[in-house]
């Protein structure tokens, strides 16, 4: 019976310390918005779990922690976000952070020259239909670039290595599976990049809209031929003068697609289209559908290439 007993809290003492070396070698890793998370998932496969704070359907230009995110955050190891001029949400909770807890894209060395400029707000006011509203100042925080960072190869892949030196630092013990996952995540974009620029070529000439300012890095890269979007931030309404040159366009022919967002099909798109010969396709700048995993974030780029590929070939 003693024997019994004695041997029951060896095992019991085993499990312990399997469980305490388990939850050592794995690190709380938070990522601001899905497309952030499937690069910091790819780096992290197979070594520790990674947390998106976005939900699904929810605006990145447009949100507010939940209590449950603060906790997260707070319990975080790692947090990668691209940087204040994009998630206007992290900054404070940011702050109370440890700096070496907290990956800002927007920040890096080796991205910093990479960054393109946005719309100026003079452009936006332009655009839009509060120039003279005095409770729409707050909208225009626009900072001088265009911060949606994930969707440039480059910058994704300068992202990928930082985020494996930090996960290093973390996780010592799992060198050799960080390593091997950033090879394979460089090996699988540097594919996926020719790929798409085969899937691209025929139609980089063709004009269309895109309902916000999201896809300069995307455009540049793959050469397209962007007419203009509707708006700089989804959360403010096109102003009519704006919506009247668009239709112009697109009654002259000078672009045959516009595209909508999965989160955002405004009426607009479709008033603007209505009677002209304009086809109408989605871009989903954040990648709602694809599962976080070792290859979401090449998955991300070919959906998005299809979805241009898609409605500018008018197939
Ligand atoms: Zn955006």
């Amino acid at each position: 019976m003693l024997h019994n007993k004695k041997r029951l809290a060896t095992g019991i003492l085993a499990l312990i310390s399997g469980a305490l070396f388990s939850t050592a070698v794995q690190a709380n890793v938070v990522a601001s918005i899905k497309p952030v998370g499937f690069i910091v998932a790819a780096i992290a496969d197979g070594v520790t779990p990674v947390k998106v704070l976005l939900p699904d359907g929810a605006s990145e230009h447009d949100y507010s922690l939940r209590p449950s995110d603060i906790k997260n955050i707070r319990n975080t190891d790692l947090v990668v976000w691209v940087g204040p001029e994009m998630e206007a949400f992290m900054p404070k909770v940011v702050a109370q952070l440890a700096a070496k807890k907290s990956l800002e894209i927007a920040s890096l060395a080796d991205v910093k020259p990479l960054l393109i400029r946005g719309s100026t707000e003079e452009e936006q006011e332009l655009a839009s239909e509060h120039h003279h509203d005095e409770n729409s100042a707050e909208h225009h925080h626009h900072g001088e670039y265009n911060m949606h960072l994930w969707l440039s190869p480059e910058i994704a892949r300068n992202t990928a290595v930082a985020i494996h030196a930090k996960l290093l630092e973390l996780m010592p013990q799992s060198r050799d599976k960080l390593d091997a996952n950033l090879q394979h995540f460089e090996a699988a974009l540097a594919q996926s990049d020719k790929d798409i620029e085969k899937q691209l070529a025929p139609v980089k000439d063709k004009g269309y809209f895109v309902f916000h300012d999201a896809y300069g890095y995307f455009e540049k890269h793959y050469g397209l031929s962007p007419s203009g979007h509707f708006t700089v931030n989804p959360e403010i309404q096109p102003g009519a003068q704006h919506l009247h040159n668009i239709r112009t366009q697109l009654v002259e022919q000078k672009a045959v697609c516009v595209f909508a967002e999965p989160q955002f099909r405004p009426a607009v798109i479709d008033a603007v289209a209505r009677g002209t010969q304009v086809r109408k396709g989605t871009l989903d700048p954040l990648g709602i559908d694809v599962r976080l995993g070792k290859d979401s974030y090449v998955k991300f780029l070919s959906q998005l290439s299809s979805q241009y590929t898609r409605c500018l070939k008018g197939a």
